[in-house]
């Protein structure tokens, strides 16, 4: 049945870049979307002009969410499903400390299936409850938990794309999550044949999708990257995608960063992803750099490295709020930006300890604002709208199916009502806004970016249809 919302609807229409987003930013005071029985939007457009929008004799569900807001749903485009239950994690330090001393030892619980289950339904819990329509999820080591997690995720109602994590190397507290190299590309494979395209057998139209997943070049070798390169290369055409870590922690010696281009005697970290992952930067297999390639942080890339990347369209999955908790440091925004890659938001959880997307939205402003000198920059409020939406999207390479109200797309919104969350309510009721209309429109948007905790977020919708786990 077709439905009717009204509410205040924000979005970033058309398919402009982050640069465009300003321009391109929508506010419909008195707003009302129509959806139609197939879930697309009919009508995206003031609430007194809806009427005409409707097929003839069409008997409409209506929502009435005034005073509350409409936005599209945010994409989560880099979070971890093992550490659901490790987020605030203690005494681990920079990133490869905390790998060992407390991740390691937390996903390698998930050999449990019922912990693991529980795991699955609390994980798609906190995803409805942030108002994460859709998510490129680090997946599990273990098949077992990866299929309660499409599992689970099928029954709320949540696009996600995901992979088993992929680790053929690693240390003492590693090793309940390593494989064979040989079981690494079977296990991947059987996960692309049993989940790919799952719910409805055809990728266009599909909610499940699934990812190749090292997790990142020091936890493979030199076969794996190359058995992955064949594989993804294989699988391409058939809409897969490839996930991991880039450039997070440069810890100059010890860290991540410098520990890889040791190891694999590499230019770039990147060339390790981009088949030349043989000393002195030589070819060595087939590259896993595309349209559906994410890689999440690239908080310290050459220019080289950020020009591939837009090249070849791969995306970054921006995560700032992981970036402060682990000392990660902060990925310049105006360069990255400059350089022409998609740039989306992702929490990273549980390097992160936010499950919201506008926690991270609100962490870039904090961040860019405060980067020394001509580098700082205060983000607009469309780019950080379009960055938890519209960019989350085109990441995943399904813009054309969801991210903005555009006519013809899956309807996948959240409602917020700010009388759920007071501190909120009080700011968008009593603040003060600009004479200038258009300004004002903006800082209200700010604020609501800003200030959106998860009581306020009351529905979540993907495709029509309301997301929840009974
Ligand atoms: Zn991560």
């Amino acid at each position: 049945m077709s439905q009717v919302h009204f509410g205040h609807i924000f979005h970033v229409a058309g398919s402009g870049t982050v640069a465009d987003a300003a321009a391109s930013l929508v506010s419909i005071e008195d707003g009302a979307l129509v959806i139609g029985d197939d879930g697309r939007i009919i009508f995206c457009g003031n609430r007194v002009d809806h009427d005409g929008a409707l097929p003839s004799g069409a008997d409409p569900t209506v929502f009435d969410h005034r005073p509350g807001f409409l936005l599209p749903g945010f994409v989560d485009t880099h979070i971890h499903f093992p550490q659901t239950f490790a987020g605030d994690a203690y005494g681990g330090g920079q990133l490869l400390e905390w790998l060992t001393l407390c991740i390691f030892p937390s996903e390698s619980r998930f050999a449990d299936p019922e912990y693991a289950e529980r795991a699955a339904v609390e994980f798609c819990t906190r995803r409805i409850a942030a108002g994460t329509t859709a998510a490129m999820v680090f997946g599990s080591a273990f098949p077992h938990a990866q299929d309660a997690l499409f599992a689970t995720t099928k029954r709320a109602g949540l696009r996600i794309v995901s992979g088993r994590g992929i680790q053929t190397v690693g240390g003492d507290t590693a090793q309940p999550l390593l494989t064979s190299e040989e079981d690494a590309i079977r296990l991947t494979t059987e996960e692309i044949e049993k989940w790919h395209g799952a719910d409805t057998g055809d990728v266009a139209t599909a909610l499940l999708h699934v990812a190749i997943v090292p997790r990142f070049s020091l936890s493979v070798t030199t076969e794996t990257l190359r058995n992955l390169g064949e594989l993804y290369d294989s699988v391409r055409e058939r809409g897969v995608y490839f996930h991991s870590h880039l450039n997070e922690n440069a810890r100059p010696g010890t860290g991540e960063v410098d520990t890889t281009k040791q190891v694999y005697q590499v230019d770039s970290y990147l060339d390790t992803y981009d088949g030349k992952f043989l000393p002195g930067s030589t070819v060595g297999g087939k590259s896993l750099l595309g349209k559906r390639s994410i890689l999440a942080h690239c908080v310290h890339c050459q220019d080289s490295e950020l020009e591939r990347m837009a090249e070849t369209g791969t995306s970054i999955a921006h995560c700032p709020v992981s970036q402060q908790f682990l000392g990660s440091g902060t990925m310049p925004w105006k360069r990255t930006i400059a350089a022409g890659v998609n740039v989306a938001a992702g929490t990273d959880f549980g390097g992160g300890d936010e499950w919201l997307i506008s926690k991270v939205l609100s962490d870039a402003f904090k961040v860019h604002i405060s980067e020394p000198g001509d580098a700082g920059v205060s983000m607009h409020p469309a780019e950080m709208l379009f960055t938890g939406t519209l960019a989350g999207a085109r990441a995943l390479d399904m813009e054309d199916r969801f991210g903005n109200f555009d006519l013809g797309k899956e309807a996948d919104f959240i409602v917020v009502e700010p009388s759920r969350h007071p501190p909120l309510d009080a700011a968008l009721k009593y603040g003060i806004r600009s004479d200038d209309a258009q300004l004002a429109r903006e800082q209200t948007l700010f604020v609501l970016l800003m200030g959106i905790r998860e009581p306020a977020v009351t529905e979540v919708y993907v495709r029509g249809r309301r997301a929840e786990l009974s």
